[in-house]
């Protein structure tokens, strides 16, 4: 076993017996990592109060070398998540963070833009009231990082540019957009404006690209939801749980 030490925002945590827990984190160098924190549940433990939903914390945790949990041995707050008190949509949108960070990354893959974007997303939603466009971002950097983001450029089966046509249809077993001329009726009951395709290609640039005074209109955001939420689900096999909170998503 080796020791590794890493900055982590944790994910998930659950109880594993009367003392102690797994705990999920995604972490900057090794990407997920789930750990036995023994000790954990006990009022007075070695982990503090680190060990919340949300925290970013400094983590050293011994790898296993063939099969079993890690076990984490050292867990240091930096920053605990404070969501907007004003809304509970905030508070959720971060759970929502966390549910597709444990779903859509493996094990021991590290990312480490993804862990940037997934700090970043979470300031956002401590300061703004408005999370729907942090949550949507921080979608388009996942899908990004696991190499599933939907073609964003041109129809996906005659390659015609997005800017040459007002309304698309979303292939969502394909990740891609059809044009009038390729879609069968199948693919057109709900029709994307072109507009919402290159906002969400713009975004998916980094984290950084994010303008300050950026707002969604309700048809972008009825748009996005359409495209991200039947993707994502379509990449698990279910709907996100925590989706059903988030109503306006
Ligand atoms: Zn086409």
């Amino acid at each position: 076993m080796s020791a590794e030490k890493c900055d982590a925002l944790i994910i998930r945590l659950t109880d594993f017996s009367e003392t102690s827990k797994v705990v999920t984190c995604f972490t900057r160098e090794w990407g997920k990592v789930s750990a036995l924190a023994k000790g954990a549940r006990r009022l007075r433990s070695a982990f503090e109060a680190a060990l919340d939903l949300l925290s970013v914390c400094k983590i050293v945790f011994l790898r296993k070398s063939s099969g079993g949990l890690d076990l984490l041995t050292e867990a240091q707050l930096t920053t605990r998540f404070q969501p907007n008190g004003q809304d509970l949509g905030s508070f959720y949108a971060g759970c929502y963070v966390a549910e597709l960070l444990s779903s859509l990354t493996i094990e021991h893959d590290p990312h480490q833009e993804l862990f940037e974007a997934a700090v970043t997303t979470i300031r956002r939603l401590e300061q703004s009231r408005d999370y729907k466009i942090a949550v949507t971002h921080f979608e388009l950097i996942l899908l990004k990082e696991i190499g599933q983001l939907p073609v964003f450029e041109c129809c996906i089966h005659c390659q015609k540019p997005i800017e040459h046509e007002q309304l698309w249809a979303y292939w969502i077993g394909q990740s891609g957009f059809l044009c009038s001329a390729c879609r069968h009726e199948e693919h057109a009951r709900v029709l994307i404006h072109a507009t919402t395709i290159q906002l969400l290609h713009e975004l998916s640039h980094g984290i950084d690209v994010l303008p300050d005074d950026l707002t969604l209109t309700p048809q972008q955001v009825k748009e996005s939801r359409h495209i991200l939420t039947s993707t994502i689900t379509h990449i698990i096999g279910r709907r996100p749980k925590v989706l059903s909170y988030l109503s306006s998503l």
